[in-house]
């Protein structure tokens, strides 16, 4: 690996974002080099890799094979109180995959497209001049080098340091949840095919918790909160939730991770000259479900055709690479605002509220109204395609009431 051979392309990180864009730049020809600070791919893994068949299908990613650790076609949703309401649909519309094995197949994708991937190498700095990207500084191996670069994709993730670098605004922190992540084994009275979602603000404030089933009677178990440590809040949720404590009375967790997850909608512009920031460290996120994978493929793909389109015109300025932006805007804004509007209606409940809802849920029929639900990422889109069923309606105009009631 010649690391000293400049790039048209350098890549921050080798996550979902970062590689998949290196995919689709190096599909284009495209010399790229994609810079990750561990030593392998995928590792640590801090997600439950959960996501949408569809979006999956949409993006040329399905199917995944042995990546794919179950299917769902069901979600159960409780109150604090243990009430519930249960989701089917009609077929799988979500997996969850192995994240750590997702990121390393997207790597391979785009290695195997020529791109070049350089690891255990740490971006320190982004060179700019007069305005202008001209290079990072890379830490490898101890040793401290240049590359030059006209173009830097961002893909660090959240912590969005180097994105700062830019001047261009990152993330809120008062949009963050700090989430806690971990495999447990012996889960008891889990249906092999459907997602537990537990919401209040006793068991996970600001967010929820969450077991994803695996097969081998194995899960993920994991929730996110705005406040307090989620340590103790998932060791609550283990032991005195009046269902999630039944389910794990046996389960022991085999391994934790930490990470923060950013609910407050994608930062205002991700692009400035030679610059675009993709993924996490662009809060390409989910407000509702924390779900980041799909926006981030998605807008790799838009990233690695404005680049490829900029370095054709040999203008790789702000004004050239806005159209990112643009065609992000385009894709998120409508869902992301609606999801925003959800995560704040979410939170204002009281768990009294909370477990009101579920049972309006269950008595209006609202399961039935969503049964042929395919897609759950672009959820402003989806409540637009189910809006007109009567049960719809009706659930609708209550949230309506109660939203009124406490924002
Ligand atoms: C607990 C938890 C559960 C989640 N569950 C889901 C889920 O079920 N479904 C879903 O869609 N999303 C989920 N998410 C969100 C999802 O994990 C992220 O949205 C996704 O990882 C974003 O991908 P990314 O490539 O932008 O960032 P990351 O996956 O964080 O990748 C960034 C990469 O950049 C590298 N890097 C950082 N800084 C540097 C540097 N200076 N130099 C070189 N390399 C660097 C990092 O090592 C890392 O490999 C979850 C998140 C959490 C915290």
């Amino acid at each position: 690996m010649n690391i000293q051979n400049s790039p048209q392309v350098a890549v921050i990180g080798a996550g979902p974002a970062g590689s998949y864009t290196a995919l689709q730049l190096a599909k284009h020809g495209i010399k790229t080099m994609v810079f990750e600070e561990h030593k392998q791919i995928g590792l640590p893994s801090h997600c439950a890799g959960h996501i949408s068949i569809q979006s999956l299908k949409t993006l040329g990613l399905y199917p995944l094979e042995s990546i794919v650790e179950n299917t769902f076609c069901a979600a159960n949703f409780y109150s604090p109180q243990g009430t519930k309401f249960t989701l089917r649909l009609n077929c799988p519309v979500t997996v969850a995959l192995n994240r750590t094995q997702l990121d390393q197949h997207l790597a391979k994708q785009a290695q195997n497209a020529g791109a070049e991937f350089i690891l255990n190498s740490q971006v320190q700095a982004i060179h700019i001049q007069k305005g202008t990207i001209t290079g990072l500084k890379v830490k490898t191996n101890n040793n401290t080098h240049t590359i030059n670069t006209p173009i830097v994709v961002d893909a660090e993730g959240i912590s969005s340091r180097l994105l700062r670098q830019t001047g261009l605004t990152p993330l809120k922190a008062s949009g963050l949840v700090y989430a806690i992540e971990t495999d447990v084994d012996n889960i008891e009275n889990i249906e092999e095919h459907a997602v537990e979602v537990y919401f209040g603000k006793s068991y996970a404030p600001g967010f929820y918790g969450w077991i994803i089933p695996k097969p081998d009677g194995t899960a993920k178990v994991g929730l996110a909160t705005n406040q307090g440590h989620p340590r103790n809040y998932l060791k609550r949720l283990m032991t005195k939730h009046p269902i999630a404590s039944k389910q794990l009375s046996k389960a022991k967790i085999l391994n934790t991770n930490y990470h923060a997850i950013s609910l407050g909608g994608p930062i205002p512009q991700a692009c400035s000259n030679g610059f675009l920031a993709v993924g996490d460290c662009a809060s390409q996120v989910k407000p509702t479900t924390g779900g980041g994978i799909i926006f981030s493929l998605t807008a790799a793909k838009e990233a690695a055709d404005v680049t490829n389109q900029a370095l054709i015109r040999g203008n790789v300025s702000v004004e050239t690479l806005m159209t990112y932006q643009k065609r992000c805007n385009k894709l998120f804004s409508f869902d992301v605002k609606t999801m925003l509007q959800l995560r704040h209606f979410i939170d204002s409940l009281s768990d009294e509220k909370l477990d009101e809802m579920l049972r309006v849920c269950q008595k209006l029929g609202v399961d039935k109204a969503l049964r042929n639900v395919t897609e759950i990422d672009f959820q402003g889109k989806m409540l637009l395609s189910v809006a007109t069923k009567p049960a719809m309606i009706a659930a609708l105009a209550y949230f309506g009431l109660l939203y009124l009631h406490h924002s």
